[in-house]
């Protein structure tokens, strides 16, 4: 097997480390379904790497494929430069954490941590030394002799976790290893799993379908659908520049609001003007989507050079920290605006429904889609 020196640029790959995962053109159909169509990925050593999408774009699938349970039917899998296609899992230095834990419930914490190192024949005082460590990093270490079914879910996830790390696979597949646990524990599972991470320094592929998980926790995520990649770079790429309308509508909430692209301006059919900055690509005339996020849209305080216009509040929906702000530009076509609510900012006593209201916003900050 040939190790993979070349360098593709735009890639964290460098030509003195080959990529932890390379995906080279890999499909998977079922008759004349395609579940993975064509992806090709670079995920980079010690690279925290998220495949985000909605529910049966193909994330577990890919994942399967990178760790060997899936054979794809076109395109090849290489790990740390070696084409590893149709090796079996356990062919693999990699190790996959489920979503259900499978954990061993007739052993302890420390025997499920234990269990890898000692089929593989590990001498024990290195098991030892290894499981404790392990364990004392997950936060385990307390409850190193209670069975699986007498913990929580975090901590049974912890577990599940620790048991897959102390191997030190090269990497480690996560399949929505938080989507059982509660909003709270997750926030937190979040966290924590971020910061162990970068201790270990093991490459990580993180399957969710959840858009604010992906972005707190990855270096890169790739913004799956129907089994492509529509976008793959940093949470800040993927949020800021959404490559075409899946991923900004995707991506947490954006408006989109649809009109015609003229001289800088999307033109709303019985609306107003939404200034835009030129727009090289596009020609005169085309029917397009302008994209902006809610947050990036302005109520008051405007600073020069500030794209201004007006719509008419149609609803005011205040959620603690936030207050969102429906206004509508036309008939049907609403824009909706969020608005921190600091100890300054009493947004909900100014206006009551019904009015003109002023709006600002930075063209830059606007994409045009067509
Ligand atoms: P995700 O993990 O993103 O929810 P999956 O990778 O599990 O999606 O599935 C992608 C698509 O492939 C789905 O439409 C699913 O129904 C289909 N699929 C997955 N496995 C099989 C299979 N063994 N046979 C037929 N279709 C499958
Ligand atoms: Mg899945």
């Amino acid at each position: 097997m040939t190790p993979v020196t070349t360098v593709t640029p735009g890639t964290p790959t460098d030509s003195a480390s080959p990529a932890a995962v390379r995906l080279d053109g890999i499909s998977k159909s079922y008759g004349d379904y395609y579940a993975v169509h064509d992806i090709d990925l670079d995920i980079a050593p010690g690279e925290f790497f998220s495949l985000l999408g909605p529910s049966g774009c193909g994330k577990t699938t890919s994942l399967r494929m990178i760790g060997g349970f899936t054979d794809p039917t076109d395109g090849s899998v290489l790990l740390g430069g070696e084409d590893v296609t149709g090796l079996p899992p356990d062919k693999r230095n990699v190790n996959t954490v489920f979503q259900s834990y499978a954990l061993f419930d007739h052993l302890s914490v420390t025997d499920n941590v234990s269990f890898g190192l000692k089929r593989k024949g590990t001498p024990r005082a290195e098991i030892r030394e290894r499981v404790g460590t392990m364990l004392e990093r997950c936060q385990l270490d307390d409850l190193a002799d209670r069975k699986p079914r007498t913990l929580s879910g975090g901590q049974r996830q912890r577990v599940a976790l620790a048991r897959a790390l102390v191997n030190r696979p090269q990497v480690l597949l996560l399949d929505e290893p938080l989507a059982a646990l509660d909003l709270k524990l997750r926030r937190r599972m979040q966290v924590e799993l971020k910061q162990i991470q970068r201790e270990v320094g093991i490459t990580f592929v993180f399957v969710t379908h959840d858009q604010d998980e992906a972005l707190t926790m990855s270096d890169r995520v790739a913004v799956m659908n129907e089994g492509r990649v529509e976008q793959c770079g940093t949470p800040e790429d993927v949020y800021e520049h959404p490559a075409n309308r899946f991923v900004a509508s995707f991506m947490g909430t954006s408006n989109l609001v649809p009109g015609t692209y003229r001289d800088g301006t999307v033109v709303i059919a019985e609306g107003p003007s939404l200034p835009v900055g030129t727009r090289p690509g596009i020609t005169d005339g085309t029917r397009v989507s302008l994209s902006i996020r809610p947050e990036k849209i302005w109520l008051s305080d405007f600073e020069p050079g500030m794209a201004l216009a007006t719509g008419v509040l149609r609803e005011t929906v205040y959620s603690g920290a936030t207050t969102t702000y429906l206004i509508e530009l036309a008939p049907g076509i609403i824009l909706s605006v969020l608005e921190q609510n600091t100890a300054r900012s009493r947004m909900e006593d100014r206006w009551s429904g019904g009015e003109r209201v002023e709006f600002g916003w930075k063209p830059e900050h606007c994409l045009v889609l067509d």
